[in-house]
């Protein structure tokens, strides 16, 4: 009761939450104690968290930030909902994102932007913005996020939280609206990695409902958080520390990278050679598949439907010319060009062959690293409207963050430090299915 107070109090000014579930938070909360009473209560038990809203919720708003969802209530639960319900957490609500998850600053969310908790000018970052700062606040200690080209290692650096995206596959993608269905991956945010090992337990796993999720057994990885870094081999991409980070972020990290060699690591600089090519690899392809996924939004089925339409054609254009906003529009717009005839191979399969160059940057780095370091965002949490008009600007937020999901590997972003009062987040990424190893560097770290 305490906390959906503060959330509805003092928490309100940060818009972090869409919807607030009191009743089922409740229910949640007494079911959770009586499982403690019966001695059948797990680690997570009876712990408050709160489901970003892309996550379908059984009989509760699921908006995924946007008007077009503003009226679907979900009739069922995503996997990763079930999962937490399973494992006994506590969902007190459903939390701010940019709209369908396309942005780096919770600008584009229907229900407005989302403050950051160390300074409420600055944005907490996209497009899990909402999660972050939740769990930035204090409001909850735990939150889950969507990663489909940063939105929850960016986000996480920018409010000073840990967030986790784990390899491709690790976590069903089964009742998570779908934006680019092959970079989609929801993961953990949490104050710690500590933390985020033990939600990572509860929600990763095989999921027959996911074509695309991995049948491979889940580590307890909660349990190899104390390994010793003595040895470890973690990569520098020279590629990460270049033109365009800003110096004091460069600052921080190179501090955290002392701190790492006096736990033993052995640092060497690598090179990712097509890092440039991420971010307009990524703005052909996620687009493309935004605009295939997002033609379900066609006002007959479910979500937003126009006044009076006139006929069939009316209904479908003014449903989703009036239930989508611009940077929406602006993606299947792009996306649906770059998939005509005439423009398939010089965009789509264009991209998909750099696709194919990053992922073998990283695994060449990988024949001779464990890990790979670097900062998660090139700048600290810019002001709210700083960005918004100028989408190559936002584009360039996820300069370090897009590349880990077109090869579809695990990164998480860890809190390393501030610059002028705002958090700067360090970024490992890891092999694939290497989210034990992730953890526990950060952890040690921590
Ligand atoms: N900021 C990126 C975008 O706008 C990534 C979003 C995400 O990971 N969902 O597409």
């Amino acid at each position: 009761r305490d906390r959906l107070a503060r959330i509805r109090g003092a928490g309100a000014e940060l818009n972090a939450f869409v919807t607030v579930t009191d009743e089922q938070a409740l229910a949640a909360a007494r079911a959770a104690d009586q499982r403690r009473q019966a001695g059948d209560a797990g680690p997570l038990t009876g712990v408050p968290m709160a489901h970003k809203d892309i996550f379908c919720t059984r009989g509760v708003r699921t908006s995924c930030g946007s008007r077009m969802l503003d009226n679907f209530e979900a009739p069922y639960d995503a996997h990763v909902v079930e999962r937490f319900n399973d494992a006994g957490l506590v969902c007190l609500g459903k939390t701010n994102m940019d709209e369908f998850a396309m942005g780096s600053s919770n600008e584009t969310s229907f229900y407005g932007p989302v403050k950051n908790p160390w300074d409420t000018a600055a944005v907490p970052g996209g497009s899990s913005g909402g999660s972050a700062a939740a769990v930035a606040a204090g409001l909850v200690p735990a939150a889950t996020g969507t990663d489909t080209g940063g939105s929850i290692r960016q986000p996480a650096a920018l409010c000073g939280i840990t967030g986790l995206k784990p390899t491709y596959g690790r976590v069903s993608r089964y009742g998570m609206i779908a934006f680019a269905s092959s970079l989609d991956q929801g993961g953990p945010m949490a104050r710690t990695a500590e933390d985020c090992a033990l939600l990572l337990e509860a929600m990763a796993g095989f999921d027959t409902r996911d074509s695309t999720s991995v049948e491979s057994p889940v580590p307890r990885y909660s349990e190899a958080l104390n390994g010793d870094l003595t040895g470890l081999k973690v990569g520098l991409p020279k590629e990460y520390f270049g033109d365009g980070l800003d110096g004091d972020v460069a600052r921080v990290i190179d501090e955290a990278i002392a701190e790492y060699r006096k736990l033993g690591v052995e640092f060497r600089e690598i090179s990712l050679a097509n890092t440039e090519l991420a971010v307009p690899a990524y703005y052909v392809i996620a687009p493309a598949e935004c605009s295939s996924n997002l033609s379900r939004f066609d006002g007959v089925r479910f979500g937003y439907r126009c006044e009076a339409p006139q006929d069939l054609e009316d209904l479908y254009k003014r449903s989703r010319g009036e239930g989508f906003g611009p940077e929406v529009k602006r993606r299947i717009m792009v996306g649906t060009y770059a998939l005509s005839a005439g423009y398939f191979d010089a965009y789509y399969l264009k991209a998909q062959k750099m696709r194919r160059l990053i992922k073998d940057d990283f695994m060449r780095a990988f024949d001779e690293v464990d890990l790979i370091l670097g900062p998660t965002s090139p700048t600290v949490a810019f002001n709210i409207g700083e960005r918004a008009d100028d989408p190559v600007k936002m584009y360039l937020s996820d300069i370090y963050t897009i590349a880990v999901n077109l090869a579809g590997l695990p990164g998480i972003s860890v809190p390393a430090g501030f610059s002028h009062g705002r958090p700067v987040g360090l970024q490992l990424i890891g092999n694939y299915f290497d989210e034990g190893r992730l953890l526990n560097a950060a952890h040690r770290y921590q």
